[in-house]
């Protein structure tokens, strides 16, 4: 199966109520475990590159892993999406250089920026047939170059959205209802504590969803900084010589009632970070004389692949739908 758009893949998730995962890839052991998982759980799946990640491996090497990971796995479709684009140029690029999907993120512009700037890239990309992710609302939180401090976020306002996409021709639009990016994706004031002093963060606002989708029946939503920071990974990290007090994330729970509804993607980065951290940080620690990194990256593959057919089967429910 050659590279596809995600227009079939969100058409059958939003009608099956499950949601397709797009994990950011930055190197070859990322690319092959999640696209181990995906494949021997036939599962579709987004690969994702930000801008950050471009700058860090380069346009070329990350296309060529995932043409790479296509010919190793006919069976799954897989889409390359660029996560973030903040300019049209970016946008171009990585639709002139094979992408299949773009988000332009002008989420921090006025409505009417927003607007021009999203329909200049719908326009080229939908000439060249990619699909453009939008986002109205703005995420807390840090991922790569795009920092959003706190209380600058805002939650997507539901009036907004049926103007939005039938002005710009938008394919999928990210929305704000409380997810937020990176590892710390709440503060600890903003949560409770449970009987083992884990945080546990606010619910995620079902109630802008629902009423997102009211709007834009059949349209494909997306939820970015969905990662849910594994304790398991965390405790590893800090175990093992790392410090990360009270991380946290978004509980798998609300994302798989989310993916039930129109929630089409959604987005993990941290966990792969975490898990890879954690397994490497392990490793060293009890092989202090090991110096391959094929010897430490190879259980660090292994967890991404685990942790990702985890969240298939478990929180996107996208097992069996290839
Ligand atoms: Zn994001």
């Amino acid at each position: 199966m050659a590279l596809v758009t995600t227009t079939e893949m969100f058409r059958k998730a939003y009608d099956g109520g499950y949601a397709i995962g797009a994990f950011n890839v930055n190197n070859m052991e990322i690319v092959q475990g999640i696209t181990e998982a995906a494949g021997e759980l036939k599962s579709p799946v987004i690969l994702q590159v930000s801008k950050g990640a471009r700058a860090y491996a380069n346009h070329t090497y990350l296309v060529k892993l995932v043409e790479a990971a296509i010919i190793e796995n006919p069976e799954i479709p897989i889409a390359l999406h660029l996560d973030h684009g903040d300019t049209f140029e970016l946008c171009k690029s990585c639709i002139d250089g094979g992408f299949t999907s773009v988000m332009i993120d002008a989420s921090s512009k006025s409505f009417e920026d927003n607007i021009a700037l999203t329909k200049q890239v719908v326009e080229y990309a939908h000439a060249h047939g990619v699909v453009v992710e939008a986002e109205l609302g703005t995420l807390e939180g840090v991922e790569d170059e795009v920092v959003v401090e706190a209380g600058k976020a805002s939650y997507t306002r539901p009036e907004e959205v049926e103007e939005f996409v039938t002005r710009t021709g938008c394919d999928s639009l990210a929305i704000a209802i409380g997810t937020s990016h990176g590892a710390y994706k709440f503060r600890p004031e903003q949560c409770t504590r449970n009987a083992e002093g884990i945080l546990v963060p606010p619910p995620l606002r079902f109630d802008v969803l629902e009423e997102v989708s009211r709007r834009l029946p059949g349209f494909p939503i997306v939820l970015h900084g969905s990662s849910s920071v594994p304790q398991e990974f965390v405790k590893m990290v800090n175990t093992y010589g790392g410090n990360m007090p009270d991380a946290i994330g978004i509980p798998e729970n609300e994302l798989r009632h989310a993916a039930e509804l129109s929630v089409c993607k959604i987005n993990i980065d941290s966990d792969i970070r975490l898990a890879m951290t954690g397994n490497i940080r392990k490793y060293f620690a009890e092989h202090p004389d090991h110096f391959d990194p094929r010897q430490y990256l190879k259980p660090a593959r292994q967890a991404v692949k685990d942790m990702v057919a985890h969240k298939i089967q478990n929180v996107l429910g996208s097992a069996g739908k290839a």
